[in-house]
């Protein structure tokens, strides 16, 4: 298992690390990997355990954080994998995908169909911390909200907000990562949201205690996490064997099985020409393959959107989707 493919527990606290050095504007150089996190008693075995990644977080130069190769990298290498802090899959799959790791699974008939369901057992114990508490509630008016104004990214609030009322996820895990910045109009379009959000809670009668948290400002603030840092799942599935061939199948993959937040992948900037590439094979699991060999103290970069269409075109859509003005070479080149 790599060093990355951390529990819920782990990532917060990894989370309290980052807090520490982003409050005292230290965010200089640090490991990315969790057996530095680990105090030594807790962790005995580590050294007969995987090799850390290859990487650190660091700022860069003008782009806030990054991250960057410790080592020389080969192209086609795993870099690490990643599992989702929160994933969802998209609703007109739902019926052919597992509820939890949005892995495909073959089509049910009618009578077997339940709704949701899980891969393996394995899958089943692990939803248990987003849905037990989401099944006691009614989801016909939210979901329906989603569908019909084809929202993706309130599914992933409303499976963050059950899995922070079940005890399995602090509040404010996404506060680490970047928000977008949300114009009044944006707001008040998120409210409908929120307040079907609430309602399924409210009406399930799930207790203030439990439901604290639930503010607007809250549904805002993770949204606007969600925005920019939500990675779009396709599956390359089938046989693993060229890392072009792949990359371009995931490209060309018609729909997406869902949507997911991770942490370090979301540290990655952006490039029009990458030298590193997300994918999924076979379920919301990430990988993070060297598109290229890359040097030690490099910075490694994903492309967050299609890199084939002209500059003018990437311009635009890293500029609506993600608020930057991309000054990569290639940008730079006018390609
Ligand atoms: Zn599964
Ligand atoms: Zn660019």
């Amino acid at each position: 298992m790599s060093p990355l493919t951390l529990t819920l527990s782990s990532y917060s606290r990894w989370l309290c690390r980052f807090k520490i050095l982003h409050s005292q504007n230290a965010l200089v150089a640090f490991s990315s990997t969790a057996t530095t996190t680990t105090p030594p008693n807790e962790n005995q075995t580590q050294s007969s355990g995987p090799a850390p990644p290859p990487i650190r977080v660091a700022l860069t130069e003008s782009a806030g954080r990054g991250v960057f190769a410790t080592r020389k990298i080969r192209a086609g290498d795993t870099i690490h994998s990643a599992k989702p802090i929160v994933s969802h899959p998209s609703l007109s799959a739902i019926d052919t995908i597992c509820y939890f790791c949005l892995k495909k699974m073959k089509p049910f008939t009618e009578s077997q169909s339940q709704g949701v369901s899980f891969c393996c057992e394995k899958c089943k114990e692990s939803s248990k911390v987003f849905y037990d508490v989401e099944k006691k509630a009614d989801w016909v008016d939210f979901d329906d909200y989603c569908r019909t104004q084809g929202l993706k990214f309130p599914l992933l609030v409303k499976r963050l907000a059950c899995m922070v009322i079940s005890g399995a996820a602090p509040a404010d895990i996404v506060d680490i990562l970047q928000p977008a910045s949300l114009t009044q109009r944006m707001i008040l379009k998120m409210e409908e949201g929120f307040c079907l959000l609430r309602n399924a809670f409210t009406k399930a009668n799930m207790g203030d205690e439990r439901t604290y948290f639930l503010t607007k400002q809250w549904y805002t603030a993770v949204l606007a996490r969600i925005r920019i840092n939500a990675f779009r799942i396709d599956l390359a599935g089938g046989a693993y064997e060229d890392l072009l061939s792949l990359a371009a199948a995931s490209i060309e993959a018609e729909a997406a099985v869902g949507n997911a937040i991770y942490m370090l992948p979301s540290f990655y900037n952006h490039d029009c020409d990458p030298n590193t590439h997300i994918i999924w094979i076979e379920n919301a699991d990430a990988k993070l393959k060297a598109l290229r060999d890359i040097d030690e103290g490099e910075e490694l970069r994903i492309c967050y959107i299609d890199a084939s269409v002209s500059c003018h075109a990437r311009q635009s859509l890293l500029s609506q989707g993600f608020g930057f003005e991309c000054n990569c070479l290639r940008c730079l080149s006018g390609d």
